[in-house]
């Protein structure tokens, strides 16, 4: 069964309401009965099914209970799942609903209004908002399962499949508009010998720290990718060359200078990088392919290097 627990914080309905319960759409409370037609329950029911995304959902949502409680706005807060989504300007007197569902927290809803709530409103209200539950839960989920699919479990940064969607949605937007990308190909030194001398523990712990340490490095608008085992690659839009090249250093400066701390011990791992820019009519498999190779040139010329396709 669906719980509303309702606390009431608009000025005139000063009296906390306490805990409600309300009875799943298809078997509204029979008080409740005549304030709604079994044809705006269909209604309701089918648009908020219309989407996954709870954006859409919260949209339809709020579309529905303006045709059936005039001028109100409305509020989604999800801290857990960092939502915050507002359809209308907020008003003065409100009313505010957390759900759950089978004790789970789906978040809190906050109607307002100019004019105070009457009873029968707020019996609306929670009928429909009965019918949000379900529909709510299963957005929720599916955006959970979205995120879940494009993240790496280890470092919690963005995996491969991400990278493979974001690259060639950057490369797309670069060739038509003609702004410059680049991409910084990013291999732990010598990682082998650290899982064999203090093993995978410790190994996993250096992964979490270095992909902390190029996050920390970068700016909102690069992206960090987890590649491979102890491969990364970020993805610099509107960066030119000698951008990616002094970004490119820095991340290899900070991470040769980071002392790691797992278990008992404490140690120093360094990176090499390959930097490319994004030609005219490459691919994303192109640039991919140019900077691995400037990766295997800092290899080969020692580890711990910063090399650009020019060579430099
Ligand atoms: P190089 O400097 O040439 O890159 O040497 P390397 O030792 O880093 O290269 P190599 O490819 O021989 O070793 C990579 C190692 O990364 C081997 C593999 O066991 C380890 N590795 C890959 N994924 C993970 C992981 O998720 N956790 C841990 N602990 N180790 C991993
Ligand atoms: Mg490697
Ligand atoms: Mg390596």
């Amino acid at each position: 069964m669906a719980t509303v627990v309702s606390e009431i914080s608009s000025p005139e309905l000063t009296t906390p309401m306490g805990t409600i319960s309300v009875l799943p759409l298809l078997e509204p409370r029979p008080e409740n009965r005549r304030l709604i037609s079994d044809s705006t329950v269909l209604r309701i029911s089918t648009a908020l099914q219309s989407s996954l995304f709870v954006r859409d959902v919260i949209r339809s949502f709020a579309n529905e209970a303006k045709r059936i409680v005039r001028r109100i706005s409305l509020r989604y807060r999800n801290r857990s799942d960092g939502l915050s989504l507002q359809e209308g300007r907020l008003q003065l007197h409100r009313c505010t609903y957390d759900l759950n569902l089978l004790g789970k927290s789906l978040g809190e809803i906050t109607f307002t209004r100019a004019q105070p709530f009457s009873t029968d409103e707020q019996s609306l209200l929670e009928i429909m908002l009965c019918a949000l539950i379900y529909p709510l839960r299963n957005s929720l989920l599916y955006e959970r399962a979205l995120r879940t699919a494009l993240k790496d479990p280890l470092t919690g940064i963005n995996n491969r499949a991400n990278m493979d969607q974001h690259l060639d949605q950057q490369v797309l937007l670069s060739t038509r508009y003609g702004t410059p990308l680049s991409l910084l190909m990013i291999d732990v030194d010598l990682f082998k010998g650290v899982n064999d001398s203090y093993g995978h523990i410790v190994g996993d712990a250096v992964l979490i720290a270095i992909a902390e340490g190029i996050v920390k490095c970068t700016r909102n608008s690069d992206v960090v990718f987890r590649y491979g085992g102890e491969e990364f690659v970020v993805v610099l839009s509107n960066t030119k060359l000698d951008g990616a090249m002094h970004l490119a250093e820095r991340i290899r400066a900070s991470i040769a200078e980071m002392e790691v701390k797992a278990a008992d011990v404490d140690l120093r791992v360094t990176i090499s990088v390959g930097v490319a820019e994004l030609q005219a009519s490459e691919s994303s498999v192109d640039i991919l392919q140019r900077a691995d190779r400037m990766l295997y040139r800092a290899k080969s010329r020692g580890r711990n290097l910063v090399i650009t396709d020019d060579g430099c």
